[in-house]
């Protein structure tokens, strides 16, 4: 089992305090502020899903804050289907051992059985289809460029880290085809696990965006984030992702790059969770402000540290 430094000062006996704890790798530092960082933003964002920039001004002044409410009424701290949708997956591949469709499809219809706090359209719609057909991958749609499949996509990152880009893109579309079988969708998927891996390997900012960003845009131009600010995204991954990837270049920390996305208002329960699972790849655990770990659901936070470190499988030298 790990845990982080904080939760072992917090539970150890006294004598133990000034035991060293195991070291932990920078990789599974990073892969636990990814997944941590992913239900900060989520519960971030959250409060201010559907409101305008304008309104949030208006409201609450800048939103920084994990002070839940906001229209699904959430707790403080409580996070939604972006990040239970990930644990979901995760541990469907934990306990497969690998990224399997079907397993991803029955997990994500357990999740739905559960009554989530929230769920998206394409994923409800795709899964009774799932109930009603058995056939795990959702057949190809135009319309289905929602962010739904790239929300979750972390568990994937950490499985993969270390194969090759092949075998990854394979698992990618694994667990994204149960609900979202889109191109678009797909390429947001594979830039954000790649630009996680990327920066778990200690991949510079610099380089990650004209690797990742630059191929993304290159080959999709409708993803194209440098002419305007994208304000308000809506749930369409390119919107999801020009209001990421500009939040996240433009910032150099994991506070200010989560405040600015989330900030922009629209889908920001998602945008908030995609750019704290990059944020917290990029900047490692340390980099996530301690009022927004203290006030994060503690379950959630364990379950994110545990999968992280499940999933992420020492890597051969
Ligand atoms: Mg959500």
């Amino acid at each position: 089992m790990f845990w982080t430094g904080e939760l072992i000062a917090k539970t150890a006996p006294v004598r133990r305090r000034t035991v060293a704890f195991p070291e932990r790798s920078p990789q599974l530092d990073r892969a636990m502020a990814a997944y941590v960082g992913l239900a900060v933003g989520d519960a971030l964002g959250a409060t201010v899903e559907f409101l305008t920039p304008n309104e949030i001004r208006q409201q609450i002044g800048v939103h920084g804050n994990l002070t839940g409410g906001g229209w699904l009424r959430l707790k403080a701290g409580q996070v939604t289907d972006d990040t239970t949708m990930a644990l979901a997956l995760g541990e469907s591949i934990i306990a497969a051992g690998s990224v399997d469709a079907r397993a991803a499809a029955e997990a994500f219809d357990a999740w739905m059985r559960a009554k989530p706090v929230d769920i998206g359209n394409t994923v409800r719609r795709n899964l009774i289809t799932f109930r009603q057909t058995g056939q795990p991958e959702a057949a190809a749609s135009e319309h289905d460029a929602g962010n739904g499949a790239a929300m979750r996509v972390l568990p994937v990152a950490l499985k993969c880290y270390g194969q090759p880009e092949k075998t990854t893109k394979i698992a990618i579309r694994a667990q994204a085809h149960v609900t979202h079988h889109n191109a678009l969708s797909d390429a947001a998927c594979d830039t954000l696990v790649l630009m996680v891996q990327d920066f778990l390997a200690g991949r510079d900012a610099i380089e990650v965006e004209r690797q990742r960003a630059g191929q993304l845009v290159a080959e999709l131009p409708v993803f194209a984030y440098d002419k305007k600010r994208r304000d308000n995204p809506s749930g369409f991954v390119v919107e999801t992702m020009q209001a990421v990837l500009q939040s996240f270049f433009a910032t150099d920390n994991f506070e200010d790059c989560l405040i600015d996305v989330v900030n922009r208002g629209g889908d920001a329960d998602t945008t908030g969770a995609i750019a704290g699972m990059l944020a917290g790849a990029r900047y490692g655990y340390q980099a996530i402000p301690r009022r927004w770990l203290a006030t994060l659901d503690q379950a959630i936070r364990l379950r994110c540290e545990q999968q992280a470190a499940a999933l992420l499988a020492p890597v051969e030298t």
